[in-house]
Protein backbone atom coordinates (compact mmCIF):
# COMPACT_ATOMS: atom_id res chain seq x y z
CA UNK A 1 0.00 0.00 0.00
CA UNK A 2 0.94 3.73 -0.84
CA UNK A 3 4.69 2.55 -1.97
CA UNK A 4 4.33 5.09 -4.49
CA UNK A 5 3.82 7.97 -2.08
CA UNK A 6 6.54 6.11 0.76
CA UNK A 7 8.82 7.00 -2.06
CA UNK A 8 7.09 10.79 -2.06
CA UNK A 9 7.86 10.85 1.40
CA UNK A 10 11.65 9.63 1.03
CA UNK A 11 12.24 11.92 -1.81
CA UNK A 12 10.68 14.84 -1.75
CA UNK A 13 10.67 15.31 2.22
CA UNK A 14 13.09 13.04 4.03
CA UNK A 15 11.05 10.91 6.18
CA UNK A 16 11.18 7.94 6.72
CA UNK A 17 7.77 6.43 7.70
CA UNK A 18 4.10 8.58 7.46
CA UNK A 19 2.76 9.40 10.88
CA UNK A 20 -0.51 8.16 12.63
CA UNK A 21 -3.26 9.51 10.37
CA UNK A 22 -1.35 9.93 7.06
CA UNK A 23 -2.04 6.46 5.46
CA UNK A 24 -5.55 6.58 6.05
CA UNK A 25 -6.14 10.08 4.82
CA UNK A 26 -4.07 9.52 1.95
CA UNK A 27 -5.39 6.25 0.93
CA UNK A 28 -9.12 8.06 1.39
CA UNK A 29 -8.01 11.01 -1.06
CA UNK A 30 -6.23 8.68 -3.72
CA UNK A 31 -10.12 6.93 -3.86
CA UNK A 32 -11.13 10.79 -4.47
CA UNK A 33 -13.18 10.11 -1.36
CA UNK A 34 -13.93 13.94 0.20
CA UNK A 35 -11.98 13.22 3.52
CA UNK A 36 -11.70 15.37 6.67
CA UNK A 37 -8.47 15.03 8.79
CA UNK A 38 -8.72 16.08 12.08
CA UNK A 39 -4.85 16.19 14.07
CA UNK A 40 -3.69 17.83 16.47
CA UNK A 41 -1.27 20.72 15.67
CA UNK A 42 2.12 19.27 14.69
CA UNK A 43 0.36 16.38 14.09
CA UNK A 44 1.62 16.39 10.35
CA UNK A 45 -1.67 17.72 8.10
CA UNK A 46 -0.06 19.61 5.25
CA UNK A 47 1.46 16.04 3.93
CA UNK A 48 -1.89 14.62 3.89
CA UNK A 49 -2.44 16.62 0.98
CA UNK A 50 0.90 17.51 -0.28
CA UNK A 51 1.63 13.79 -1.18
CA UNK A 52 -1.69 12.91 -2.78
CA UNK A 53 -0.89 16.31 -4.36
CA UNK A 54 2.17 14.77 -5.57
CA UNK A 55 1.16 11.70 -6.54
CA UNK A 56 -1.82 12.62 -8.74
CA UNK A 57 -2.24 14.42 -12.01
CA UNK A 58 -3.02 18.51 -12.22
CA UNK A 59 -2.80 20.83 -10.04
CA UNK A 60 -3.79 21.05 -5.84
CA UNK A 61 -5.78 24.24 -4.46
CA UNK A 62 -5.16 25.05 -1.18
CA UNK A 63 -7.86 27.17 0.54
CA UNK A 64 -5.68 29.09 2.99
CA UNK A 65 -6.78 31.83 5.71
CA UNK A 66 -3.57 33.33 6.26
CA UNK A 67 -1.44 34.91 4.07
CA UNK A 68 1.62 34.74 6.26
CA UNK A 69 0.82 31.02 6.03
CA UNK A 70 0.42 30.45 2.26
CA UNK A 71 3.88 32.46 2.27
CA UNK A 72 5.59 29.90 4.73
CA UNK A 73 4.01 26.75 3.02
CA UNK A 74 5.52 28.13 -0.36
CA UNK A 75 8.56 28.71 0.52
CA UNK A 76 8.85 25.11 1.99
CA UNK A 77 7.78 23.38 -0.61
CA UNK A 78 9.69 25.58 -2.98
CA UNK A 79 12.75 24.32 -1.16
CA UNK A 80 11.80 20.88 -2.13
CA UNK A 81 12.38 21.43 -5.30
CA UNK A 82 8.25 21.56 -5.93
CA UNK A 83 6.25 24.33 -7.69
CA UNK A 84 3.80 25.89 -5.71
CA UNK A 85 2.98 29.09 -5.47
CA UNK A 86 0.46 31.98 -3.87
CA UNK A 87 -1.74 34.33 -4.69
CA UNK A 88 -3.01 36.89 -2.50
CA UNK A 89 -3.83 40.54 -1.92
CA UNK A 90 0.29 40.86 -0.84
CA UNK A 91 1.00 40.83 -4.73
CA UNK A 92 0.83 43.23 -7.53
CA UNK A 93 -1.82 43.29 -9.95
CA UNK A 94 1.21 42.67 -12.56
CA UNK A 95 2.42 39.35 -10.32
CA UNK A 96 -0.43 37.96 -10.02
CA UNK A 97 -1.18 38.48 -13.87
CA UNK A 98 1.92 36.57 -14.41
CA UNK A 99 0.87 33.98 -11.92
CA UNK A 100 -2.41 33.61 -13.25
CA UNK A 101 -1.31 32.76 -16.38
CA UNK A 102 1.49 30.31 -14.94
CA UNK A 103 -1.49 28.67 -13.39
CA UNK A 104 -3.19 28.22 -15.79
CA UNK A 105 -0.32 26.87 -18.19
CA UNK A 106 -0.36 24.17 -15.68
CA UNK A 107 2.93 25.01 -14.01
CA UNK A 108 2.22 24.89 -10.57
CA UNK A 109 1.63 21.59 -8.40
CA UNK A 110 0.60 23.50 -5.62
CA UNK A 111 -1.61 26.78 -5.39
CA UNK A 112 -2.20 28.69 -2.27
CA UNK A 113 -5.40 31.31 -2.01
CA UNK A 114 -7.38 33.15 0.09
CA UNK A 115 -10.82 32.26 0.19
CA UNK A 116 -12.18 35.80 -1.52
CA UNK A 117 -10.61 34.58 -4.59
CA UNK A 118 -13.45 32.77 -5.21
CA UNK A 119 -15.66 35.08 -5.00
CA UNK A 120 -13.80 36.58 -8.25
CA UNK A 121 -15.45 35.02 -11.21
CA UNK A 122 -11.96 34.83 -13.32
CA UNK A 123 -10.39 32.88 -10.74
CA UNK A 124 -13.48 30.87 -10.96
CA UNK A 125 -13.34 30.13 -14.98
CA UNK A 126 -9.26 29.78 -14.37
CA UNK A 127 -10.22 27.13 -12.24
CA UNK A 128 -12.55 25.35 -14.19
CA UNK A 129 -10.25 25.10 -17.32
CA UNK A 130 -7.16 23.59 -15.64
CA UNK A 131 -7.11 20.01 -14.53
CA UNK A 132 -7.20 19.81 -10.71
CA UNK A 133 -5.93 17.02 -8.39
CA UNK A 134 -7.81 18.33 -5.08
CA UNK A 135 -9.04 21.16 -3.23
CA UNK A 136 -7.92 21.29 0.51
CA UNK A 137 -9.52 23.64 3.13
CA UNK A 138 -6.47 24.28 5.24
CA UNK A 139 -7.92 25.54 9.05
CA UNK A 140 -11.17 23.77 7.80
CA UNK A 141 -12.73 24.46 11.27
CA UNK A 142 -13.38 28.07 9.21
CA UNK A 143 -15.48 27.09 7.43
CA UNK A 144 -18.40 26.39 10.23
CA UNK A 145 -20.45 29.50 12.52
CA UNK A 146 -19.65 27.09 15.04
CA UNK A 147 -15.99 27.32 15.15
CA UNK A 148 -14.27 29.54 17.29
CA UNK A 149 -12.86 31.64 14.14
CA UNK A 150 -15.59 31.61 11.39
CA UNK A 151 -14.62 33.00 8.34
CA UNK A 152 -18.00 33.55 6.38
CA UNK A 153 -15.95 33.90 2.86
CA UNK A 154 -14.57 30.41 3.69
CA UNK A 155 -18.66 29.21 3.79
CA UNK A 156 -20.12 31.33 1.24
CA UNK A 157 -17.72 29.69 -1.44
CA UNK A 158 -18.30 26.54 -1.18
CA UNK A 159 -21.68 26.34 -3.27
CA UNK A 160 -19.54 27.97 -6.69
CA UNK A 161 -16.82 24.97 -5.45
CA UNK A 162 -19.05 22.53 -5.90
CA UNK A 163 -20.76 23.74 -9.36
CA UNK A 164 -17.16 23.21 -10.83
CA UNK A 165 -17.28 19.69 -12.45
CA UNK A 166 -13.42 19.33 -12.51
CA UNK A 167 -12.21 18.80 -8.64
CA UNK A 168 -12.14 15.66 -8.34
CA UNK A 169 -11.82 15.32 -4.66
CA UNK A 170 -12.13 17.90 -1.25
CA UNK A 171 -9.85 17.51 1.69
CA UNK A 172 -10.54 19.51 4.85
CA UNK A 173 -7.98 19.74 7.65
CA UNK A 174 -7.89 20.75 10.89
CA UNK A 175 -6.63 20.76 14.69
CA UNK A 176 -9.61 22.17 16.57
CA UNK A 177 -13.27 20.57 15.61
CA UNK A 178 -15.77 20.01 18.10
CA UNK A 179 -18.65 17.35 17.42
CA UNK A 180 -20.55 20.23 15.76
CA UNK A 181 -17.94 21.57 13.86
CA UNK A 182 -17.22 17.90 11.97
CA UNK A 183 -20.60 17.36 11.22
CA UNK A 184 -20.94 20.92 10.03
CA UNK A 185 -18.04 20.50 7.78
CA UNK A 186 -19.18 17.09 6.77
CA UNK A 187 -22.60 18.12 5.87
CA UNK A 188 -21.26 21.31 3.83
CA UNK A 189 -18.27 19.32 1.99
CA UNK A 190 -20.09 15.89 1.42
CA UNK A 191 -17.22 14.52 3.67
CA UNK A 192 -17.42 10.40 3.10
CA UNK A 193 -14.87 9.81 5.64
CA UNK A 194 -13.33 11.62 8.83
CA UNK A 195 -9.79 10.41 9.87
CA UNK A 196 -9.24 11.83 13.45
CA UNK A 197 -6.27 11.22 15.57
CA UNK A 198 -7.37 12.31 18.53
CA UNK A 199 -5.98 15.61 20.17
CA UNK A 200 -3.65 14.28 22.87
CA UNK A 201 -0.63 15.87 23.02
CA UNK A 202 1.71 13.63 25.44
CA UNK A 203 4.48 15.91 25.51
CA UNK A 204 2.63 18.91 26.65
CA UNK A 205 1.73 19.92 30.75
CA UNK A 206 -1.28 21.98 31.52
CA UNK A 207 -0.74 24.59 34.65
CA UNK A 208 -3.65 26.60 35.98
CA UNK A 209 -1.82 29.19 38.53
CA UNK A 210 -4.03 31.62 40.40
CA UNK A 211 -3.58 34.00 42.68
CA UNK A 212 -0.41 34.97 41.85
CA UNK A 213 0.78 38.53 40.75
CA UNK A 214 1.32 37.69 36.85
CA UNK A 215 3.83 39.53 35.83
CA UNK A 216 6.27 38.61 38.88
CA UNK A 217 4.93 35.33 37.87
CA UNK A 218 6.05 35.64 34.47
CA UNK A 219 9.10 37.52 35.29
CA UNK A 220 10.54 34.23 37.87
CA UNK A 221 9.55 31.76 35.33
CA UNK A 222 11.66 33.54 32.81
CA UNK A 223 14.80 33.21 35.29
CA UNK A 224 14.12 29.77 35.55
CA UNK A 225 13.79 28.82 32.09
CA UNK A 226 16.49 30.87 30.24
CA UNK A 227 17.14 30.34 26.78
CA UNK A 228 14.11 28.89 25.79
CA UNK A 229 11.66 30.34 23.49
CA UNK A 230 8.34 30.48 24.29
CA UNK A 231 4.95 32.54 23.44
CA UNK A 232 2.91 34.79 26.32
CA UNK A 233 -0.81 35.06 25.08
CA UNK A 234 -2.48 38.52 26.48
CA UNK A 235 -6.09 39.04 25.68
CA UNK A 236 -5.55 42.71 24.99
CA UNK A 237 -3.24 44.68 22.86
CA UNK A 238 -3.05 46.32 25.75
CA UNK A 239 -1.96 44.47 28.31
CA UNK A 240 0.83 43.24 25.39
CA UNK A 241 2.17 46.34 25.23
CA UNK A 242 2.26 46.90 29.16
CA UNK A 243 3.91 43.23 30.16
CA UNK A 244 6.25 44.09 26.90
CA UNK A 245 7.71 47.49 28.60
CA UNK A 246 7.79 45.66 32.16
CA UNK A 247 10.16 42.90 30.83
CA UNK A 248 12.19 44.85 27.89
CA UNK A 249 12.62 47.36 31.06
CA UNK A 250 14.34 44.81 33.18
CA UNK A 251 16.63 43.93 29.90
CA UNK A 252 14.56 40.61 28.69
CA UNK A 253 14.77 40.70 24.87
CA UNK A 254 11.23 40.04 24.26
CA UNK A 255 9.40 40.57 20.99
CA UNK A 256 6.18 41.87 20.57
CA UNK A 257 2.64 41.18 18.36
CA UNK A 258 -0.94 42.27 18.00
CA UNK A 259 -3.06 43.78 15.18
CA UNK A 260 -2.44 47.43 16.68
CA UNK A 261 1.41 47.47 15.09
CA UNK A 262 1.98 48.40 11.65
CA UNK A 263 2.74 44.90 9.12
CA UNK A 264 6.60 46.09 9.18
CA UNK A 265 6.99 46.08 12.91
CA UNK A 266 4.55 42.35 12.81
CA UNK A 267 7.13 41.38 10.05
CA UNK A 268 10.05 41.88 12.22
CA UNK A 269 8.94 40.27 15.54
CA UNK A 270 7.77 37.54 14.02
CA UNK A 271 10.80 36.99 12.08
CA UNK A 272 12.85 37.43 14.97
CA UNK A 273 11.22 34.45 17.29
CA UNK A 274 11.39 32.43 14.22
CA UNK A 275 14.87 32.70 14.20
CA UNK A 276 15.69 32.71 17.70
CA UNK A 277 16.77 36.30 17.67
CA UNK A 278 14.04 37.25 20.54
CA UNK A 279 13.14 34.41 22.25
CA UNK A 280 10.31 35.39 24.02
CA UNK A 281 6.70 36.35 21.97
CA UNK A 282 4.35 38.46 23.81
CA UNK A 283 1.24 38.47 21.68
CA UNK A 284 -2.68 38.43 21.00
CA UNK A 285 -4.36 35.81 19.56
CA UNK A 286 -3.22 37.44 15.85
CA UNK A 287 -0.04 35.70 16.62
CA UNK A 288 0.17 32.64 15.62
CA UNK A 289 -2.39 30.88 13.05
CA UNK A 290 0.08 28.47 10.86
CA UNK A 291 3.43 29.22 12.53
CA UNK A 292 5.60 26.17 12.33
CA UNK A 293 8.22 27.12 15.13
CA UNK A 294 8.73 23.83 16.23
CA UNK A 295 11.17 24.23 19.38
CA UNK A 296 8.22 26.78 21.40
CA UNK A 297 9.04 25.10 24.94
CA UNK A 298 6.38 26.87 26.81
CA UNK A 299 3.21 29.09 25.95
CA UNK A 300 1.96 31.06 28.70
CA UNK A 301 -1.57 32.58 28.82
CA UNK A 302 -1.49 36.21 30.67
CA UNK A 303 -5.03 36.38 30.57
CA UNK A 304 -7.68 33.32 29.88
CA UNK A 305 -9.41 33.74 26.56
CA UNK A 306 -12.95 33.68 25.67
CA UNK A 307 -13.21 29.19 24.80
CA UNK A 308 -11.59 26.43 25.15
CA UNK A 309 -10.89 25.84 21.26
CA UNK A 310 -8.56 28.91 21.09
CA UNK A 311 -7.21 27.85 24.48
CA UNK A 312 -5.95 24.82 22.89
CA UNK A 313 -4.86 25.58 19.49
CA UNK A 314 -2.63 28.75 21.10
CA UNK A 315 -1.36 26.05 23.80
CA UNK A 316 -0.85 23.93 21.07
CA UNK A 317 2.07 25.91 19.65
CA UNK A 318 3.76 24.86 22.21
CA UNK A 319 6.26 21.28 21.41
CA UNK A 320 5.69 21.18 18.03
CA UNK A 321 9.03 18.84 17.75
CA UNK A 322 7.59 16.29 19.83
CA UNK A 323 9.97 17.44 23.20
CA UNK A 324 8.63 18.31 26.72
CA UNK A 325 6.69 21.57 26.70
CA UNK A 326 4.42 23.49 29.19
CA UNK A 327 1.55 25.38 28.73
CA UNK A 328 0.79 27.09 31.29
CA UNK A 329 -2.55 29.52 31.99
CA UNK A 330 -2.59 32.16 35.02
CA UNK A 331 -5.83 32.61 35.98
CA UNK A 332 -7.72 35.74 37.74
CA UNK A 333 -11.45 36.32 37.78
CA UNK A 334 -11.20 39.94 36.04
CA UNK A 335 -10.05 37.94 32.61
CA UNK A 336 -14.00 36.69 32.90
CA UNK A 337 -15.39 40.04 33.12
CA UNK A 338 -13.43 40.99 30.09
CA UNK A 339 -14.57 37.85 28.16
CA UNK A 340 -17.85 38.83 28.89
CA UNK A 341 -17.18 42.30 27.83
CA UNK A 342 -16.20 41.25 24.88
CA UNK A 343 -18.92 39.32 23.92
CA UNK A 344 -21.37 41.73 24.80
CA UNK A 345 -19.53 44.71 23.01
CA UNK A 346 -18.98 42.00 20.00
CA UNK A 347 -21.80 42.23 17.10
CA UNK A 348 -22.83 38.41 16.68
CA UNK A 349 -26.82 37.92 17.24
CA UNK A 350 -28.23 36.81 20.71
CA UNK A 351 -28.15 33.08 19.99
CA UNK A 352 -24.79 33.38 18.74
CA UNK A 353 -23.66 35.84 21.63
CA UNK A 354 -25.25 32.67 23.88
CA UNK A 355 -23.19 30.18 22.37
CA UNK A 356 -20.05 32.29 22.99
CA UNK A 357 -21.30 32.86 26.78
CA UNK A 358 -21.56 28.67 26.83
CA UNK A 359 -18.34 28.16 25.74
CA UNK A 360 -16.74 30.63 28.29
CA UNK A 361 -18.35 28.88 30.60
CA UNK A 362 -16.52 25.56 29.66
CA UNK A 363 -12.99 27.51 30.17
CA UNK A 364 -14.24 29.12 33.30
CA UNK A 365 -14.81 25.46 34.41
CA UNK A 366 -11.58 24.36 33.22
CA UNK A 367 -9.50 26.96 35.21
CA UNK A 368 -12.03 25.46 38.21
CA UNK A 369 -12.16 21.72 37.66
CA UNK A 370 -9.77 19.06 39.93
CA UNK A 371 -9.84 16.78 37.04
CA UNK A 372 -6.84 16.05 35.14
CA UNK A 373 -6.86 19.22 33.00
CA UNK A 374 -5.81 17.09 29.73
CA UNK A 375 -8.71 15.03 30.13
CA UNK A 376 -10.99 17.99 30.87
CA UNK A 377 -10.04 19.03 27.02
CA UNK A 378 -10.29 16.10 25.16
CA UNK A 379 -13.50 15.23 26.89
CA UNK A 380 -14.34 19.09 25.55
CA UNK A 381 -13.70 17.78 22.16
CA UNK A 382 -15.47 14.73 22.90
CA UNK A 383 -12.36 12.91 22.29
CA UNK A 384 -11.69 9.54 23.30
CA UNK A 385 -10.21 9.82 26.68
CA UNK A 386 -8.02 6.99 27.54
CA UNK A 387 -6.94 7.59 30.78
CA UNK A 388 -8.41 9.78 33.07
CA UNK A 389 -5.10 11.16 34.60
CA UNK A 390 -2.05 12.45 32.44
CA UNK A 391 -0.06 12.57 35.39
CA UNK A 392 1.74 15.77 33.79
CA UNK A 393 -0.63 18.54 34.37
CA UNK A 394 -1.02 20.98 37.94
CA UNK A 395 -4.01 19.23 39.26
CA UNK A 396 -3.05 15.52 38.64
CA UNK A 397 0.95 16.56 40.05
CA UNK A 398 -0.05 19.24 42.90
CA UNK A 399 -3.67 17.80 43.68
CA UNK A 400 -2.98 14.93 46.10
CA UNK A 401 -5.08 15.15 49.46
CA UNK A 402 -8.79 14.59 49.55
CA UNK A 403 -11.31 16.11 51.47
CA UNK A 404 -14.88 14.92 51.93
CA UNK A 405 -17.01 18.35 51.11
CA UNK A 406 -20.64 16.71 51.09
CA UNK A 407 -21.84 18.72 53.70
CA UNK A 408 -20.98 21.88 52.61
CA UNK A 409 -21.74 21.26 49.10
CA UNK A 410 -25.61 20.21 50.27
CA UNK A 411 -25.81 23.13 51.81
CA UNK A 412 -24.45 25.45 48.69
CA UNK A 413 -26.95 23.77 46.99
CA UNK A 414 -29.77 24.11 49.22
CA UNK A 415 -28.85 27.52 49.34
CA UNK A 416 -28.81 27.90 45.55
CA UNK A 417 -32.14 26.64 45.73
CA UNK A 418 -33.83 28.36 48.90
CA UNK A 419 -32.51 31.78 46.33
CA UNK A 420 -35.01 30.47 43.86
CA UNK A 421 -32.00 29.55 41.45
CA UNK A 422 -32.24 33.26 40.28
CA UNK A 423 -28.77 34.32 41.94
CA UNK A 424 -25.12 34.16 40.25
CA UNK A 425 -22.40 32.76 42.34
CA UNK A 426 -21.25 36.01 43.96
CA UNK A 427 -24.55 36.60 45.75
CA UNK A 428 -24.92 32.97 46.82
CA UNK A 429 -21.66 33.43 48.19
CA UNK A 430 -22.63 36.62 50.29
CA UNK A 431 -25.77 34.66 51.58
CA UNK A 432 -23.61 31.38 52.91
CA UNK A 433 -21.42 33.94 54.31
CA UNK A 434 -24.31 35.97 56.37
CA UNK A 435 -23.12 39.09 54.60
CA UNK A 436 -24.74 42.38 55.13
CA UNK A 437 -24.15 43.70 51.36
CA UNK A 438 -27.75 46.29 50.75
CA UNK A 439 -28.46 44.09 47.67
CA UNK A 440 -28.83 40.96 49.74
CA UNK A 441 -31.33 43.20 52.29
CA UNK A 442 -33.36 44.63 49.17
CA UNK A 443 -33.89 41.19 47.84
CA UNK A 444 -35.05 39.82 51.18
CA UNK A 445 -32.10 36.88 51.03
CA UNK A 446 -31.33 37.36 54.62
CA UNK A 447 -34.82 36.07 55.91
CA UNK A 448 -33.43 33.05 54.37
CA UNK A 449 -32.85 30.11 56.55
CA UNK A 450 -29.53 29.84 54.54
CA UNK A 451 -28.44 32.79 55.19
CA UNK A 452 -24.87 32.54 56.99
CA UNK A 453 -24.89 29.19 57.66
CA UNK A 454 -21.26 28.95 56.21
CA UNK A 455 -20.18 32.09 57.99
CA UNK A 456 -16.76 29.93 58.97
CA UNK A 457 -15.57 30.59 55.42
CA UNK A 458 -14.47 33.71 53.60
CA UNK A 459 -16.59 34.64 50.51
CA UNK A 460 -13.21 33.54 48.89
CA UNK A 461 -13.55 29.80 50.18
CA UNK A 462 -16.96 30.09 49.28
CA UNK A 463 -16.44 31.28 45.85
CA UNK A 464 -14.07 28.90 44.84
CA UNK A 465 -16.25 25.77 46.12
CA UNK A 466 -19.31 27.06 44.34
CA UNK A 467 -17.02 27.31 41.04
CA UNK A 468 -15.75 24.08 41.59
CA UNK A 469 -19.39 22.56 41.63
CA UNK A 470 -20.33 23.87 38.49
CA UNK A 471 -16.57 22.61 37.29
CA UNK A 472 -17.57 19.45 38.50
CA UNK A 473 -20.85 19.40 36.95
CA UNK A 474 -22.38 19.12 40.48
CA UNK A 475 -24.43 22.65 40.06
CA UNK A 476 -25.45 24.18 36.56
CA UNK A 477 -25.29 27.54 35.76
CA UNK A 478 -27.30 29.49 33.10
CA UNK A 479 -24.62 31.24 30.61
CA UNK A 480 -25.42 35.00 29.77
CA UNK A 481 -23.98 38.01 31.00
CA UNK A 482 -25.24 37.56 34.67
CA UNK A 483 -24.85 33.52 35.07
CA UNK A 484 -27.54 32.43 37.63
CA UNK A 485 -26.97 29.39 39.53
CA UNK A 486 -29.14 25.99 38.45
CA UNK A 487 -29.69 23.04 40.39
CA UNK A 488 -29.40 19.70 37.95
CA UNK A 489 -29.85 16.28 38.48
CA UNK A 490 -26.57 15.73 40.06
CA UNK A 491 -27.47 18.63 42.18
CA UNK A 492 -30.74 16.31 43.61
CA UNK A 493 -28.57 13.15 43.85
CA UNK A 494 -26.09 15.11 46.46
CA UNK A 495 -28.85 16.92 48.35
CA UNK A 496 -30.42 13.45 48.42
CA UNK A 497 -26.89 12.17 49.84
CA UNK A 498 -26.60 9.53 46.77
CA UNK A 499 -24.25 11.42 45.90
CA UNK A 500 -20.76 11.85 47.64
CA UNK A 501 -18.69 14.71 46.98
CA UNK A 502 -14.74 15.01 47.31
CA UNK A 503 -12.58 17.89 46.68
CA UNK A 504 -8.87 17.92 46.47
CA UNK A 505 -7.45 20.09 49.37
CA UNK A 506 -7.31 24.18 48.04
CA UNK A 507 -4.42 26.19 49.07
CA UNK A 508 -6.34 29.36 49.16
CA UNK A 509 -4.54 32.23 47.66
CA UNK A 510 -3.19 34.75 49.76
CA UNK A 511 -2.47 37.52 47.28
CA UNK A 512 -4.69 39.03 44.35
CA UNK A 513 -7.58 38.98 46.69
CA UNK A 514 -9.61 41.35 44.29
CA UNK A 515 -9.85 38.18 41.98
CA UNK A 516 -12.91 36.92 44.22
CA UNK A 517 -14.37 40.24 44.53
P1 LIG B 1 0.15 20.57 11.28
O1 LIG B 1 -0.65 19.34 11.49
O2 LIG B 1 0.20 21.42 12.50
O3 LIG B 1 -0.25 21.33 10.04
P2 LIG B 1 2.58 20.18 9.86
O4 LIG B 1 1.99 19.63 8.63
O5 LIG B 1 3.09 21.58 9.81
O6 LIG B 1 1.61 20.03 11.09
O7 LIG B 1 3.73 19.20 10.36
C1 LIG B 1 4.45 19.45 11.53
C2 LIG B 1 5.88 19.01 11.38
O8 LIG B 1 5.95 17.60 11.29
C3 LIG B 1 6.51 19.56 10.11
O9 LIG B 1 7.80 20.01 10.42
C4 LIG B 1 6.51 18.37 9.17
O10 LIG B 1 7.53 18.45 8.22
C5 LIG B 1 6.71 17.20 10.14
N1 LIG B 1 6.17 15.92 9.61
C6 LIG B 1 5.00 15.71 8.99
N2 LIG B 1 4.84 14.41 8.65
C7 LIG B 1 5.94 13.76 9.08
C8 LIG B 1 6.37 12.39 9.03
N3 LIG B 1 5.64 11.43 8.48
N4 LIG B 1 7.56 12.11 9.59
C9 LIG B 1 8.31 13.07 10.17
N5 LIG B 1 7.97 14.37 10.24
C10 LIG B 1 6.80 14.72 9.72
Amino acid sequence: MLVKEEKILQTYFGYETFRPGQVATIEHILQLKNTLAVMPTGGGKSLCYQIPGLSMDGTAIIISPLISLMKDQVDALNSYGIAATYINSSLTAGEQQTRLRDISSGRYKFVYVAPERFESGSFVNLVRKIRIALVAFDEAHCISQWGHDFRPSYRSIVPNLKKLNNIPVFVALTATATEEVINDIKELLHIEHVVNTGFERDNLSFHIVKGKDKTSYIRSFLQEHPNESGIIYTATRKQADTLHEQLTRRGTNVAKYHAGMSEIERKQAQAAFIHDESSIMIATNAFGMGIDKSNVRFVIHYAMPMNIESYYQEAGRAGRDGEHSDCILLFSQQDVQLQKFLIEQSLMDDAAKQNEYHKLQEMINYCHTHSCLSSFILEYFDDKVTKMTCGRCSNCVELKEKDDITEEAQMILSCVKRMGERFGVGMTAKVLKGSRDKKLKEFRLDQLTTYGIMSAYTEKELTERIHFLIAERLLATEEGKFPTLKLNQNSVDVLKGKRPVEMFTLTIPTSDEADYQ
